[in-house]
């Protein structure tokens, strides 16, 4: 748009009026002829070049700026010879002024002038210093690299984000926070795509709202960065708005903070453990200044065990103190005056409460000597231990109510630590032996009392049942205090906890004394009785068969039976009494063995001969399995009697099955004979109980099965005594097996 003061061209305005204005205005102004020579210039113009009027009229301009020939000249005739003017923002010139060769930067315009005729006449220089300007914004340009390299070191990306078309531009750094290489631009809506889903649209979105609000950007969030590692970033913004206060920019730092926040969560999370462990263990938590007493930092629960409500009331540094009972006002100073020695504070005490009821506390606390001038304070923790305190007592009365009964019965009882040690016995103990309490718990003490005969097996057989936790029974004499000894039974169990660990063995001796005299009176009448049945039974045998032997041919039938029932009976007699007598021979030990090597095969084939002989009712299959040289070393004729008692068993208890089996083999270095049969059989639990003495499955049906119940128990005994085993396999109404095995001859 053409200016209607300042008509074109420039010929038509008045001559001076043009001149006057160019002298005037505030840039350097010059025209230079198309031979290069200087025709005018305003004072703007020769001030910047620091040279006089008469230096330069009418000079040739490369004359005049010799320095600037071979820049200059080629920019003019290009001018000249386009006829397009040409324009230089900042052109960096070195000028001699005052004798000083300066760098100095202009803007500087040559702008060609034609005549009417389209003559070329002048170049019309325009020249505006911009030295300052550039000097400006060269600081700048160094404070922005100053401040990239402080940003940069102290790990701070920058960023100016344009709202309008959301392009940012971003230091290098940021490109690594989010994983990137160190040079790469990345663009916003890549960096959003960085945000976890969850941050972005909680906490980044929201301080956009707020920024757009307030003008400050602030938030802390997680990406995860190119690499896929999950990072923290806290951002730092400003919005900057246009005139009409719409945003239009954005400049902010960002930093990556993940390691703090690792560190706070890390913190956080230890914080968390430790409220829940307070939490769980029901403490109250408490700091006090250690010479003032004055607590402070009070948990909610540390007020809430002395009564308080910790939202609503106010309370004081000495609270605590208060509630207090005053009887244990002198344990609470007495451990205060401790823990100044050891660092550890520990009293329990009684408190009352506002209503007046009364509870138990425990107080923990450590003493944290002063340091960096602070005082010297106890952090400490509070228990309220009332159910434990009343669990105490109850555990404390029950345990007096029981040494009470365990003192008042007259049988020995005492107690024994998991290791065997034995560390309490009750009044009988005193009152049978007439010691004193502590010389029985010294060492082994009791042992003393213990008859030196049993001593050795005694400690055996008590180390055996403590090294495997199995029950402790074993018949021993105690000296009473009349240096007397009598028998005694003892037992001992042990109490096992949850994991199966020993916690406790209790232990009961019983005077057996009278019994085991009176067992020994029984064994003794049942010798004599033996010796003096044996005489006359012997006798009546002895004539029996001399009868049959005279009269066994007779046709009087009644007779013959009548013989042949007297022997039976005489035999049975005879069976029974030689029972009668092995049993109290076991008892008193003093059941003999007398061993030598034999084939057990033989023993097995001529008893099963036998037998068939006596009792025609059954067939006895023998079965052989293995070798034939079956050789033990034993006592033939109980071997024998185990045989014979288990085939009489077999026939007796199948009355209604007519076969008996019978069976030797070898299994490892034992020999093994096992008696089949296929009669009334027996339930599981009766199978351990048929070899204790006098025990009978058929006890109610004696007509049909007649018997004392000790065959059994010999039989055990006998095969025991020769290191060997007996057991049994049976169900019921099916049918039993029983087997016993000896250890063969070793050759
Ligand atoms: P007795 O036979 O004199 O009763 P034992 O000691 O020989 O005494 O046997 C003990 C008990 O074992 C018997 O009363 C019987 O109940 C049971 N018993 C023994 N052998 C057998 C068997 N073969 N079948 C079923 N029960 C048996």
């Amino acid at each position: 748009m053409m200016n209607p003061q300042f008509p074109q061209p420039l010929s038509a305005m008045k001559e001076g009026v043009l001149e006057s204005i160019i002298e005037k205005v505030p840039f350097g102004f010059s025209l230079i002829n198309a031979d290069y020579v200087l025709e005018s210039a305003n004072d703007a113009w020769l001030k910047i070049i620091q040279k006089s009027e008469n230096e330069v009229i009418g000079k040739n301009v490369f004359d005049v700026f010799p320095e600037m020939k071979d820049l200059l000249k080629p920019i003019l005739e290009n001018v000249k010879e386009t006829k397009q003017p040409f324009y230089s923002p900042e052109y960096s010139w070195k000028l001699m002024r005052q004798g000083i060769l300066e760098n100095v930067f202009f803007n500087f315009v040559y702008h060609p002038i034609y005549t009417d005729s389209g003559r070329f006449q002048h170049f019309a220089c325009v020249v505006i210093e911009v030295t300052d300007l550039v000097e400006t914004k060269n600081k700048i340009k160094n404070e922005e690299e100053r401040l990239r390299l402080a940003t940069e070191s102290s790990h701070t990306a920058t960023w100016d984000l344009n709202l309008k078309n959301s392009e940012i531009i971003h230091s290098s750094y940021l490109s690594k926070i989010f994983g990137y290489e160190d040079g790469d631009a990345i663009s916003h809506q890549q960096m959003r795509g960085h945000l976890v889903e969850y941050d972005r649209i909680n906490i980044v979105e929201k301080a956009y709202e707020r920024a757009l609000k307030t003008g400050k950007y602030k938030y802390e969030a997680r990406i995860i960065d190119k690499k896929g590692n999950l990072k923290w970033i806290f951002t730092n913004g400003k919005i900057f708005r246009d005139e009409e206060n719409q945003p239009i920019r954005m400049l902010g730092v960002m930093q990556d903070i993940t390691e703090r926040k690792t560190n706070e969560i890390l913190l956080q999370e230890s914080h968390h453990q430790l409220n829940t462990a307070l939490d769980a263990t029901k403490l109250g938590r408490f700091d006090m200044d250690y010479e003032t007493q004055h607590k402070y930092n009070f948990s909610p629960r540390f007020l809430s065990i002395l009564g308080y409500d910790a939202d609503t009331e106010n309370l004081d540094c000495k609270v605590f103190e208060k509630h207090i009972h005053p009887k244990y006002l002198k344990v609470r100073n007495e451990a205060l005056k401790k823990a100044k020695s050891t660092g550890d504070l520990y009293y329990q005490t009684k408190i009352i409460l506002r209503d007046g009821k009364v509870k138990w506390v425990e107080i923990y606390g450590r003493l944290l000597e002063s340091f960096e001038g602070s005082k010297p304070y106890v952090s400490g923790t509070m228990r309220d231990i009332t159910d434990l305190k009343e669990f105490e007592r109850k555990i404390r009365e029950s345990e007096q109510k029981y040494r009470f009964l365990a003192d008042a019965i007259p049988q020995i009882v005492w107690i024994g630590e998991s290791d065997g040690r034995l560390t309490y016995f009750n009044q009988a103990t005193m009152d049978y032996s007439g010691k004193d309490y502590n010389t029985f718990l010294e060492g082994n003490g009791w042992l003393d009392i213990v008859h030196p005969n049993e001593r050795d097996e005694n400690i055996r057989l008590w180390t055996d049942s403590v090294t495997h936790k199995i029950p402790f029974s074993f018949e021993h004499r105690f000296r009473n205090k009349n240096n007397e000894y009598r028998w005694f039974l003892s037992r001992a169990a042990p109490q096992l906890d949850e994991f199966g660990n020993v916690t406790k063995w209790v232990g009961t001796s019983t005077d057996i004394d009278d019994m085991k005299k009176q067992d020994e009176h029984k064994n003794n009448f049942i010798k004599i009785a033996n010796h003096e049945l044996k005489t006359p039974v012997t006798t009546i045998k002895g004539y029996v068969q001399l009868l049959k032997k005279m009269r066994g041919n007779s046709d009087d039938k009644f007779l013959v039976n009548s013989l042949n029932t007297i022997e039976n009976q005489i035999n049975k007699l005879n069976h029974l009494m030689g029972e009668l007598l092995d049993i109290s021979r076991i008892e008193s030990g003093k059941l003999p063995l007398h061993k030598g090597d034999f084939s057990l095969l033989k023993l097995v084939t001529e008893t099963i001969e036998d037998i068939k002989a006596a009792e025609q009712s059954h067939h006895i299959n023998f079965e052989l399995s293995g070798a034939k040289d079956i050789e033990v070393f034993a006592d033939k004729d109980r071997i024998t009697q185990v045989l014979n008692n288990l085939l009489t068993n077999a026939i007796k208890y199948s009355p209604n099955s007519k076969e008996v089996n019978v069976q030797l083999f070898v299994e490892g270095n034992c020999a093994v004979v096992s008696v089949e049969d296929f009669g009334i059989g027996m339930d599981e639990p009766e199978l351990n109980k048929i070899f204790e003495r006098f025990y009978r499955v058929s006890g109610e049906d004696e007509v049909t099965f007649p018997g004392f119940g000790i065959g059994l128990f010999i039989v055990k005994d006998i095969v025991e005594r020769h290191e060997g085993k007996i057991w049994v396999e049976s169900e019921k109404q099916k049918g039993s097996k029983f087997y016993f095995s000896l250890p063969l001859l070793e050759k």
